[in-house]
This record gives structure tokens, C-alpha cells and sequence, in this order.
């Protein structure tokens, strides 16, 4: 199209201004190539993705291209997906030994999908192997609790988890657990617990990062005053602009970036998007249908369940029941979060396979425009690569650093 409008105008006869035109269509396509470039030559790390559930049934096989959700093989090779944080998820309702156990398995079904991809697919835990492992060719999976209820008021959990490979845990869900008050529940613990005190050194010891995306803000701030090593926000948005309180106030994403922390922007349009969320709160049968439809197609298989929710809720979009989100909302809080707390702490943490996401950013292929837009905006490409993932390696390397360091200690 580009093209034929410079021949109309050249035919037109307006020769200066045609030089003018010209030299503005080869920056906007020299963008585009920069962005490709950059984009592929970049580390790209997501802090969170819900896929595990899907190696759950047994039918789900990450080495083949799939038709629904947004994760596997050839769409991360094809979106440059570098190192991806599989979520151990279970509802924060279960919990005991049976929240272990559902735990352990999920993080065998991980390694299970590692082991049966041995040319794709190497399990890294730290920022050091996922560039070995980029060097290889291969993507690197990493492991994430995402509830701190799976230890079962156990440190000798958290350090078999950390033993299997687990390198952060989200020290709860939208519930409370045991030990520390989620953003999504009553104040039980006014924050973190003195056992919840102890997770957090405990976690500090072993290099497993502690992510405080979904926990409420007496217990972020409880943490953030603990933790000897910078904490993730592994999922997590920016309440200036969508009012959700499990995403971060600007003086939260201040205090984070102040100790180091990252924290990796969530895509869900729930949380990026205020016009959606009001739009969901105003039609609370909306919701209610949704989560009708997705127990009739899936009863209790959550793998399905999510990967429905997401569909079903594009269903209602398509008949303009809720808005449609796009997903340059993604780079507005991107940028948000950058103008807050600085580019050196701001990430990728999508939640595929989780949640629903906006039009545009519908599976990891599309990774690639985050990158062009990021720097259409006018970011430097060494900005852009950070914010891709550098900012989480330089994170876990750090994680890391602490952590050998309070192991040289002798215990108390
Ligand atoms: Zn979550």
C-alpha cells in the first residue's frame, strides 16, 4: 500500500514533499526490521504461564502445534519464546497433603514434557542455564508454585520443591493460606505470619525467588521489609490504570524497583483493562454464564476449564455483551510500569493459558510486536531486551547471589 501511494504522489509531481514522504516509509519499515532483529536476537522470558494444567490429561502434547490455547513448541519457537515459568497451580481451596501431592505431580508432568522433548525443550533453574540453554537452541522451562497453601506449613516441602527444580513461589493465590493474607480475601494475618516469616528467609536461603503477585499489600510490604533478595512480581498489572487489587499501586511498583524487584506485566484483560472490568462487574449474569458454559463443556478438567473460560468469554466479546480489548492495553501498562519504577524493572508475565487474553495477543507468536511497539515508542533496543528479559535473568542471577551468601552464614 505504502508503495502505491508514493507512485500516485511522484505521478502527482510533487517532487519535495515526495522526498520527505520517502525518507518517512523507510524509518517506519527500517522500524519494523530493527524490531524482527532485536526481537530474535533477544532473551524473551514469561514469568507465568498456566500450560501445566494441560499436560495434566494426557492428550496434550507441548511438542505439537495446537489449534487452541497459546502455548507450545512451534509457537514458542515462532514468537521467540526463550524461557518460560511453567505455574504449579492448584484453587487455593485444596490444601493439606493433598495440595502436596497435586503439586508433586504437576511438577513431574513438567519434567515429563522436558524429558519427552529432549531437542526443544531443557529444564534451566537459573539465569546462567537459560542462556546455555539458548546457545543450544533450546527453550528453557523453569517451574513456579503459584500458592504458598502447596507447602502445607512445611519448610521441608519448600526445599524438596526447590530440590525438584522450582525456583519461585507466589506465596498465595486469590485465597489466604495458613500464613499469609492474599489480595483477594479477609485480613486474617495482617500480612505475613511469623511462619510466613520464616517461608520468606527460608526461600531466601534456597534461591527460589519470592513472587508477590496476588498477595495484599500489608503482605507485600511485609516482604519486601524481610527479604534479603528482590522479589518478582510474576504476574502482576498496574492498578493506575486498571483498579484491581492484585495488581500494583504506583508507589508498590516504586518500593519494589527501590530493592531491585521486577515486576513482569500480566495480559489478562480483567486486569489491564478498567472498561472491562466494569463491564463484568455491571453484568454479573455475564459472568455467571461464562462459568455455566465452561462446567457444561468441561466439568472438573481445569486444563479445559481455562482454555474454555478464555473462548467462551470471546464469544460474549464477538456479540458486544463486553468489550473488546486489544492488546496494546499490554504496552500501555508496560510503559506505565516503566515511567513508575524504571526500565530495569519491568517484565513479561503473561498468563497464557490462564486467562483471557485481548485481541491481538492471542498465543506466543504474536510476541514479536511487543518489541516494535516498544520501540515505536521510542524506548533504546538496550531498554527493549530488558524488559523482554534481561530484567528477570539479572533478577534470578541475584536470587542467586543472595542466596549463596546466606548459605556461607552458619545457621542459627
Ligand atoms: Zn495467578
Amino acid at each position: 500500500m505504502r508503495v502505491e501511494m508514493l507512485r500516485t504522489f511522484l505521478t502527482a509531481g510533487l517532487c519535495v514533499s515526495a522526498g520527505a514522504f520517502l525518507a518517512a516509509a523507510v524509518t517506519t519499515d527500517d522500524i519494523s526490521a530493527r524490531a524482527k532483529k532485536l526481537h530474535f536476537s533477544s532473551i524473551v522470558v514469561d514469568t507465568h504461564d498456566d500450560t501445566t494444567q494441560r499436560f495434566l490429561d494426557g492428550n496434550f502434547d507441548i511438542g505439537a502445534r495446537s489449534t487452541t490455547g497459546s502455548i507450545d513448541v512451534p509457537r514458542m519457537r515462532e514468537g521467540n519464546l526463550g524461557a518460560i515459568f511453567f505455574s504449579i497451580w492448584i484453587p487455593s481451596k485444596i490444601t493439606g497433603p493433598e495440595a502436596v501431592h497435586r503439586a508433586l505431580v504437576q511438577m513431574d508432568a513438567v519434567r515429563g514434557q522436558v524429558r519427552k522433548h529432549p531437542n526443544d525443550l531443557v529444564l534451566a533453574t537459573t539465569a546462567a542455564e537459560i542462556r546455555v540453554a539458548r546457545k543450544q537452541g533450546k527453550i528453557a522451562a523453569l517451574m513456579g508454585v503459584e500458592g504458598g497453601h502447596m507447602i502445607n506449613s512445611d519448610l521441608d516441602v519448600l526445599r524438596k520443591f526447590a530440590s525438584l527444580g522450582v525456583r519461585y513461589m507466589t506465596l498465595t493465590h486469590s485465597g489466604n493460606d495458613e500464613w499469609a493474607d492474599s489480595s483477594t480475601d479477609k485480613v486474617v494475618h495482617n500480612g505475613l505470619s511469623d511462619f510466613g516469616k520464616e517461608v520468606v528467609r527460608e526461600m531466601n536461603r534456597l534461591g527460589v525467588m519470592v513472587d508477590i503477585s496476588h498477595v495484599s499489600d500489608k503482605t507485600f510490604y511485609d516482604v519486601l521489609e524481610l527479604s534479603k533478595a528482590p522479589l518478582i512480581a510474576s504476574h502482576s498489572s498496574c492498578r493506575a490504570i486498571c483498579d484491581a487489587p492484585r495488581n500494583m499501586t504506583d508507589q508498590m511498583m516504586k518500593d519494589l524497583a527501590a530493592k531491585g524487584g521486577v515486576i513482569q506485566i500480566n495480559y489478562h484483560v480483567g486486569f489491564l483493562s478498567q472498561e472491562f472490568r466494569d463491564a463484568e462487574k455491571a453484568h454479573p449474569e455475564i459472568n455467571k454464564a461464562i462459568g455455566d458454559e465452561v462446567t457444561k463443556r468441561c466439568g472438573d478438567n481445569e486444563a479445559c476449564q481455562l482454555i474454555e473460560g478464555d473462548r467462551i468469554t470471546r464469544e460474549y466479546v464477538a456479540q458486544g455483551k463486553l468489550p473488546r480489548i486489544d492488546w496494546t492495553k499490554i504496552i500501555e501498562h508496560i510503559d506505565h510500569a516503566v515511567k513508575v519504577a524504571g526500565a530495569d524493572h519491568v517484565g513479561l508475565g503473561s498468563d497464557f493459558d490462564g486467562a483471557n487474553m485481548p485481541y491481538g495477543m492471542e498465543d506466543s507468536t504474536k510476541l514479536p510486536q511487543i518489541t516494535e511497539a516498544l520501540l515505536r515508542k521510542g524506548y533504546s533496543e538496550g531498554d527493549v531486551k530488558k524488559i523482554l528479559g534481561e530484567n528477570t535473568l539479572r533478577v534470578m542471577a541475584e536470587v542467586k547471589r543472595v542466596s549463596r551468601e546466606l548459605n556461607s552464614l552458619p545457621r542459627k
